[in-house]
């Protein structure tokens, strides 16, 4: 058994190839729901201590487990860990992360314009600043393809160029 983190900053319980969301807290166990409850009507559900311990499966599922929807659950984690911690490029994370998936997790991985856009929501905003001295440009901003522009103040006082 397995705990990853959700898309919506939860967590995910993986057990012999299900996957369940927290459904309910009582006083000594907590009850999980299958992921595909509400996509196709799967009432399978599992108990674990409130430490999230000694799964027990409860309703059976109405479909097959899969490994490959556990690894791929993983894999858009790790491209959102890479996003959020990292300054690579989207393409690059997205190049990285399937290079590094089966065959089996990259048929399931939809086009490449989708995991982009979710690595580009994990983007923290930075703070808007007080002042230019504030500003803090990345590299690949500071330079503009006009070379007469080609400082980070001269960027700021674009008019005046
Ligand atoms: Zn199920």
């Amino acid at each position: 058994m397995e705990i990853i983190p959700s898309n919506r900053g939860g967590s995910k319980l993986c057990y012999q190839g299900y996957m369940y969301t927290k459904h309910a807290t009582r006083k000594t166990n907590q009850w999980w729901k299958c992921v595909k409850r509400s996509s196709i009507g799967c009432r399978g559900n599992l108990s674990t201590t409130l430490q999230n311990e000694n799964p027990v499966p409860g309703q059976p599922h109405n479909h097959a487990p899969s490994d490959t929807s556990i690894k791929y659950s993983k894999t858009r984690n790790a491209m959102k860990d890479l996003a959020t911690n990292t300054r690579d490029k989207p393409s690059q994370i997205f190049a990285q992360v399937v290079s590094q998936c089966d065959d089996n997790v990259q048929a399931l991985l939809p086009r490449e314009e989708n995991p982009k856009r979710t690595i580009r929501y994990q983007r923290p905003t930075p703070p808007v600043p007080a002042t230019y001295a504030d500003v803090r440009l990345p590299e690949e901003y500071t330079t503009t393809t006009n070379s007469s522009c080609n400082t980070t103040t001269a960027r700021m006082q674009k008019t005046e160029c």
